[in-house]
């Protein structure tokens, strides 16, 4: 049966049966940040290894594997396998050709192995810093498939050329396009931004892929060479206001585009898409990753009331796994109805705004993501404050952001201590002080554009 046309029921025993083996055969035993996690919280891979023991997982982002921010503690996200654990963990039919080829010629089945475990591929995620995520040989192969199912999504074929106005080190987004094009069998060139203009003068792209946030000035200065442009693709769940500057810059340049966003949630290697119909949402593909909502504060899976963020479960890719991971955006919900324009099945996420929860700012200090999440981690569940609010926006003067924390104090706590203890709190968990730590009185709480209950912004 087709990926995207299952009914919700076959989706989700299909999913239920992947989730079964990424956690008891890969995950479980060859994870060492999962194999600790499962035992500080007194669970088991077993238990984690159903739907319902998935969901009452705490979700975990960054700042969990990295607590004190050193990129180095994701290398504990990478599956660890020997020879030996493979092949108690390799499927029945993989197993036996590999040991059949091990009888025939040397090192054949090393080199399986191989390629099902050892990590050769690495980008770059992060958004409070910069770590690493790994691929083996068999995930390129994952992805680059996936890839083809994308160019299915936006409705493109081999016929299409695309051109890639995404900066070139080497992110999730970048290496889903280019082995998507791979494994659709589209001729891509992946020029960056400052050699876009130059490159597109050269070849005639169909499709054009920019990162949401420059694209519409990176359209008007292509302005003369897009005219063969079909489809836009907007890298990175695009806001309304960059989706209506991007078409402004498309009617200015006289270009009919259809322009459709596409992206990777942090941390994750599969590229989600609108579809090429118009139907709203991200479509997601539920054979190899299972989409949930989580409240952002807690990382607990949420009520019926929102904002929510984004967490992930990937089935079936090795080297860096992730499960429950907390993407940092926010989204309004995730559907399975069918989309009304596609007809596809597969779970869609609506609402998506990206790295909402740890935006990047300009602070006094100097340019950074401000991860809130972990600045609410260190002020929930205090014993010495009755209720908070952190306040995000630009300063008076609008050259920086300030990252305020309002608190108002139990009434036996000594206020100085109150604001000295959030601030080095606050610090440890997030690396970074707060801008002020005020102290309030019940009910003079100030209040901005919700991220969750207690964090807000304010423009
Ligand atoms: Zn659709």
């Amino acid at each position: 049966m087709a990926w995207d046309t299952k009914s919700t029921k076959k989706q989700q025993s299909d999913q239920a049966s992947a989730l079964r083996s990424q956690v008891l055969d890969a995950v479980g035993p060859f994870s060492p940040f999962w194999r600790s996690r499962f035992k500080s919280l007194g669970t088991t891979a077993a238990k984690v290894a159903t739907p319902g023991g998935l969901f009452g997982l705490a979700a975990v982002g960054e700042r969990d594997v990295c607590p004190d921010g050193a990129p180095t503690g994701a290398a504990a996200l990478v599956l660890q396998a020997g020879e030996s654990g493979w092949a108690l963990h390799a499927e029945g039919p993989q197993l036996r050709k590999a040991l059949t080829r091990r009888l025939v010629r040397k090192g054949t089945y090393r080199a399986m192995v191989e390629a099902d475990t050892r990590p050769t591929t690495f980008v770059f995620a992060g958004l409070g810093f910069r770590w690493p995520v790994a691929s083996t040989r068999s995930d390129l192969d994952v992805i680059a498939r996936a890839g083809a199912r994308l160019w299915q999504v936006l409705g493109l074929t081999s016929a299409d050329v695309l051109v890639c106005g995404l900066p070139t080190q080497p992110s999730g987004a970048l290496q889903a396009l280019q082995l998507g094009a791979l494994g659709a069998g589209s001729p891509a060139i992946f020029s960056g931004p400052d050699a876009l203009t130059a490159t597109l003068k050269l070849v005639p792209a169909s499709v054009l892929a920019l990162e949401s946030a420059t694209a519409a000035d990176q359209l008007d200065a292509a302005a003369a060479v897009i005219g063969s442009v079909r489809t836009v693709l907007l890298v990175g769940a695009p806001t309304d206001d960059e989706r209506a500057d991007v078409a402004a810059a498309l009617q200015s340049a006289g270009v009919t585009a259809k322009v459709r966003a596409v992206h990777v949630p942090d941390g994750h290697r599969l590229m989600w898409a609108e579809c090429a119909q118009g139907g709203e949402g991200l479509h997601t593909y539920p054979d190899l990753d299972l989409v949930q909502l989580v409240d952002p504060e807690t990382g607990e899976s949420a009520d019926a009331t929102g904002p929510f963020e984004l967490v992930l479960t990937q089935l079936g890719l090795r080297g860096s796994t992730l499960l429950r991971w907390r993407t940092g955006d926010l989204a309004e919900r995730v559907t399975t109805e069918p989309c009304p324009s596609c007809r596809r099945t597969v779970p869609r996420v609506l609402g998506v705004r990206r790295r909402a929860l740890v935006p990047d700012v300009e602070l006094r200090s100097g340019r950074r993501g401000v991860d809130l999440r972990a600045v609410s981690s260190a002020l929930l569940g205090r014993s010495d404050i009755a209720d908070w609010r952190v306040l995000l926006g630009p300063t008076a003067r609008r050259q920086t952001h300030a990252l305020l924390v309002h608190v108002v104090p139990n009434p036996d706590a000594d206020s100085s201590d109150v604001a000295v203890g959030v601030a080095r709190d606050v610090r440890a968990a997030a690396g970074l002080l707060p801008t002020q730590v005020v102290i309030e009185e019940s009910g003079t709480l100030p209040a901005g554009e919700p991220l969750s209950r207690r964090v807000h912004t304010h423009t």
